[in-house]
């Protein structure tokens, strides 16, 4: 599972933190970083988080 984010849309909310905390986070400078690359255990979990967000910024290829 490949997870990529376009920081040029994303603004930053944190949403898919909340849903996926294992794969995205906020770090101080309230940008986000994600595991590009994560566990397919984490694939419902990486799919909703795509699903709120609320600019679409997250994309994900299974
Ligand atoms: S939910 Fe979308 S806009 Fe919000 S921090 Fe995550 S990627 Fe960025």
């Amino acid at each position: 599972m490949k997870v990529k984010v376009d920081l040029e849309i994303c603004e930053s909310h944190g949403e898919c933190g909340f849903v996926a905390p294992d794969v995205f986070e906020l770090n101080d400078d309230d940008v986000l970083v994600w595991n590009p690359d994560p566990d397919e255990s984490l694939k419902d979990k990486v799919l909703q988080a795509a699903a709120v967000c609320p600019t679409q910024a997250i994309t994900v290829e299974i």
